[in-house]
């Protein structure tokens, strides 16, 4: 990126109401067949202008395409039986109904790659894509076939390195791999969940981010940062893995949590994507608030390399507040440019 603080989110934003019932995870769409592929391409198109007239630098689909950031990449996979549910842990925090493994999963077409080339038939801007991170999609099943997490990382790895290679050649500009796991089980991460990730992102010479968060503002997740105490260093077990790993790009959350700020000099080197936008609460931002976490962030990261962003996904908030967010991280991230450059 040639502009300085270039904005991007996290991940997701809501859906319209016509498509899937707002303010809900898993929510079924409302629409069938050829109607639910149109709708889903223009809630895409109307979530790229929401983008844009925030003035979102590096824009997304906002996931309109998908029902779950992690299941439905999974659900395109052979070898994952949805009818065959189990109730599991899932980030050691909360139980939940996920699908089972009954062989060797495999992809056998590409997942999100059309989606991709529509969005990059409706804009010039940069463009950024999504996708899973090993470690969690195996963290949000149910595994009777390999009997081992880090075989079955290592499987998903092999097959996000072949829909990342194709999106990449759809146009995607960054694919950025979601890790919300990264941030619960610590040594597994150090073992093999940054191998994994490095496996996923081999060959790609497009850029590469990996989103390490505490989740949605659900209540399972709310619930459990108040277990995390007054400083919440979970960062601190992963960073010097991640800053010594190929990833070019790491998105942080910043905005109202309890993570110490100079944790960010873990990665010194690394472009960085600070939240100073909380999607735990509907409270919307000032732009001068926005300027002044992303303010703190430049004590530790040099600011070309500084990428304001949200900290987390926005798919479970009212649409009026997610477009509220969208425009203070535009305006905050503006006040602060302006600083820099003036
Ligand atoms: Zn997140």
């Amino acid at each position: 990126m040639t502009k300085l603080l270039p904005t991007s989110t996290a991940g997701s934003l809501p859906k319209p109401s016509w498509l899937a019932e707002p303010e809900k995870l898993w929510s079924p769409w409302k629409l069938d067949g050829d109607v639910l592929a149109e709708g889903r391409h223009d809630a895409l198109r109307l979530s790229l202008t929401d983008q844009q007239q925030a003035g979102i630098d590096i824009v997304s689909d906002g996931e309109q395409t998908r029902q779950h950031f992690v299941t439905t990449f999974i659900e395109h996979l052979s070898g994952v039986d949805f009818e065959k549910r189990e109730t599991v842990r899932i980030r050691d925090r909360y139980d939940a109904s996920v699908p089972t493994v009954v062989g060797a999963v495999t992809r056998e077409r590409p997942v999100f790659v059309d989606d991709a080339r529509f969005l990059r038939s409706q804009t010039d801007q940069p463009i950024k894509w999504a996708l899973p991170g090993p470690m969690t999609m195996v963290d949000t099943l149910y595994d009777a076939h390999y009997g081992s997490r880090e075989k079955l990382a290592w499987e998903f790895a092999t097959i996000l390195n072949q829909e990342a290679k194709e999106l990449q050649d759809a146009g995607v500009d960054i694919i950025q791999f979601d890790e919300p796991a990264f941030n619960v089980f610590f040594d597994e991460v150090n073992d093999w969940g940054v191998a994994a990730l490095e496996k996923a992102i081999e060959g790609l010479t497009c850029e590469t981010a990996v989103h390490v968060c505490y989740g949605y503002g659900i209540k399972a997740n709310t619930d459990w940062k108040e277990t995390l105490g007054a400083e919440w260093r979970q960062y601190e077990e992963i960073f010097p893995k991640l800053q010594a790993s190929d990833i070019d790009i790491v998105s942080l959350e910043s905005q109202n949590s309890h993570v110490p700020i100079d944790l960010i000099e873990l990665i010194r080197g690394k472009k960085v994507m600070v939240g100073a936008i909380d999607v735990a609460t509907t409270d919307i931002e000032t732009p001068a608030q926005v300027a002044d976490t992303l303010r703190q962030a430049l004590q530790f990261v040099d600011p070309e390399n500084l990428y304001p962003s949200t900290n987390c996904g926005m798919a479970p908030l009212p649409r009026s507040v997610a477009r509220g967010k969208l425009a203070a991280l535009g305006a905050g991230a503006a006040l602060l440019r302006a600083e820099l450059q003036a």
